[in-house]
C-alpha cells in the first residue's frame, strides 16, 4: 500500500514509517497539513494516517478537505483516513469519526494493530468483507502476506506480493506501470525503469503465464475470470 503519515512528532513518524516499510508498504511522511495536502494532490494513497495536533492546525481540517474534495481528481474523497489520537481525546475522536474518519488508534499504539486496521480500511475501499482474496485456485492473504496456489504455498518477494495484491484488488481494471510503482515506492526511492516488468515476469513464472496480462503501452491487469 502507498501510505501517507501526517505526524509532527518526528520519533513517532520515523518509527511508524520504518515498521510499515518493513511490512512492504511505501510510506511518505509530512509534519504539516499543508505538506499533506500537496502530497495528496500528487499521489493516489491507499490510506492516510493522520495525527490531530499538527504544527499548522488541527488534523480534522485536512480530513474535512479530503471528504469535501471533488470526485474524479486527487485526492479521492473516499480515501481511507485513520486518526492517531491521545488517550484523553475522546471528544475529538467522536468528532472526527462523525467528520468521516474511518477509524482511530490511541497513542501509544501497537503498530501491528494499526496495520490490521489499515487492512480493514482497504477492504472497505474494495467493497468486500472477506479477508482472503481468491482468484481461481489462488488464495491471497493480506494479513499474513502469504499466497497459496492449489493449496500449496508460493514464495513471493515483498514487491511481487504487493504487485499481485494491487492487481487482484483492482481486477479486471488495468493498472498503469506508474500506478503500480506508486504503491511500491515512496517519493524518495530511486527506481530502475524496468523494475515492474522484472517483478511481473517473476510472478508469471511462479503463478502461470496467464495470471497477469499486459496491455502494451498501458499497463497490466488480472482478468475477471481466471484462465483455466
Ligand atoms: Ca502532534
Amino acid at each position: 500500500m502507498r501510505v501517507l503519515v501526517v505526524e509532527d512528532d518526528e520519533n513517532i513518524a520515523a518509527a511508524l514509517a520504518a515498521h510499515l516499510e518493513r511490512a512492504g508498504h511505501a510510506v511518505d511522511r509530512t509534519p504539516t497539513i499543508a505538506g499533506a495536502w500537496r502530497a495528496l494532490q500528487a499521489e493516489a494513497y491507499d490510506v492516510v494516517l493522520l495525527d490531530l495536533g499538527l504544527a499548522d492546525g488541527d488534523g480534522s481540517v485536512l480530513l474535512r478537505r479530503v471528504r469535501e474534495a471533488p470526485v474524479g481528481r486527487l485526492p479521492d474523497p473516499a480515501m481511507p483516513v485513520l486518526i492517531m489520537t491521545a488517550r484523553d481525546e475522546v471528544a475529538a475522536r467522536i468528532e472526527v469519526l462523525d467528520q468521516g474518519a474511518d477509524d482511530y488508534v490511541t497513542k501509544p499504539f501497537d503498530p501491528d494493530e494499526l496495520a490490521a486496521r489499515m487492512r480493514v480500511a482497504r477492504r472497505r475501499m474494495a467493497g468486500r468483507a472477506q479477508t482472503v482474496l481468491r482468484h481461481g485456485d489462488l488464495e491471497i492473504d493480506p494479513a499474513t502476506r502469504t499466497v497459496m496456489k492449489a493449496g500449496r504455498p508460493v514464495e513471493l518477494s515483498a514487491r511481487e506480493f504487493s504487485i499481485l495484491l494491487a492487481l487482484v484488488d483492482a481486477r479486471p481494471r488495468v493498472l498503469s506501470r506508474a500506478q503500480i510503482e506508486a504503491k511500491l515506492y515512496n517519493f524518495d526511492s530511486a527506481l530502475e525503469s524496468n523494475a515492474i516488468e522484472v517483478h511481473v515476469h517473476r510472478l508469471r513464472r511462479k503463478l502461470g503465464e496467464g495470471m497477469v496480462r499486459t496491455v502494451r503501452g498501458v499497463g497490466y491487469y488480472v482478468p475477471a475470470e481466471p484462465s483455466p
